[in-house]
């Protein structure tokens, strides 16, 4: 029986933000299409996401932010915050569902049920801030399953690593002065959204647990390799983390529209097995990843494909 876990839902392909978009629900057509094909099988169980309560957003936003998000959708005004967010009637619904992803990977990683998930969800979340919209994310799935987590189940220390090629700022504000939280993020600068310079450290008793990597155009897995194993591996160690969570976008691909990294289909494998080093160290291996950004559709198929086959590949031997 597998012991990795795929989150789907047929909503995130309804968050209909136009063709034209980068954003858009090809990205999930193809990859589900893709997931599907006869040299995944037998490697992951589907799982269907189940929707979020209010509560489970009001984690990490304001009642008045969630009311506007509900409200913008309902009413299709399209376009949010700052302008490149945009969403339809469905895309609360979809929204909702991507968190509902974030409670249920923990919750399914907290009862033995899966050693690894990986939630295929869309809209994104790593941008996402308390109050605001920013970069197609709504709400940030990834700071509400580490605040879930240690509200539900009692997890003392989660790190977060981060290497979508955009700065995770969204999830870096939700624990900038948290010192249960080491939030980490290699990512392409300079480049949207701007910050995550190496200078952003966390303050209060924050301060120390935001590692930021940032690298220049055209890095290739040398660099990621460096970056992980010299800088945010010795960081793992000394924070000792019960859970790790990943956010897994695939737009430092070097096919990838929005961005100018040089990293290939193969490389995703190496960043997900060094991940699981860090996994295997201090949290029995056990690892929680959700997708990000990646735009280049038969790039984001064939790099999740990799993230998979690693999740699989490495996974914990199961005691007889
Ligand atoms: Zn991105």
């Amino acid at each position: 029986m597998p012991r990795v876990g795929l989150i789907y839902h047929d909503s995130f392909l309804e968050h209909d933000t136009g063709h034209q978009h980068p954003e858009n629900h090809a990205r999930l057509e193809h990859l589900y299409a893709h997931l599907r094909s006869p040299e995944f099988d037998g490697l992951f169980d589907w799982v269907e996401a189940k929707a979020a309560q209010r509560d489970h957003l009001l984690l990490n936003h304001s009642s008045v932010y969630i009311d506007y998000v509900e409200k913008a959708c309902s009413e299709r005004s399209a376009l949010l915050d700052d302008g490149d967010t945009r969403v339809c009637d469905r895309s609360f619904d979809a929204a909702l569902h991507g968190v509902g992803a974030a409670m249920q990977s923990v919750d399914l990683l907290h009862r033995g049920e899966y050693d690894r998930l990986f939630a295929a969800v869309r809209p994104p979340g790593h941008h996402a801030v308390e109050k605001h919209a920013m970069g197609f994310c709504l709400f940030n799935n990834v700071a509400i399953a580490a605040k879930y987590a240690m509200a539900a189940y009692g997890y003392q220390k989660v790190m977060i690593l981060d290497w979508d090629v955009h700065h995770g700022n969204g999830t870096q504000d939700s624990f900038y002065e948290d010192d249960r939280v080491l939030f980490c993020s290699i990512h392409q600068s300079p480049l949207f959204p701007g910050g995550g310079h190496e200078s952003e450290t966390g303050e209060g008793n924050g301060e120390f647990h935001t590692i930021n990597i940032p690298l220049a155009a055209g890095s290739e897995v040398e660099h990621y390799r460096y970056a992980i194993k010299n800088k945010i591996t010795p960081a793992a160690l000394a924070f000792a983390p019960d859970l790790l969570i990943l956010s897994a976008g695939f737009d430092a691909h070097q096919m990838d529209p929005l961005a100018n990294m040089s990293l290939r289909d193969e490389d995703f494998y190496e960043l997900t097995e060094l991940s699981l080093e860090i996994a295997k160290t201090h949290c029995d291996g056990k690892i929680i990843s959700f997708l990000e950004g990646g735009y280049h559709h038969d790039a984001l198929c064939r790099s999740v494909g990799q993230h998979l086959l690693a999740l699989n590949k490495s996974q914990i031997p199961v005691e007889a």
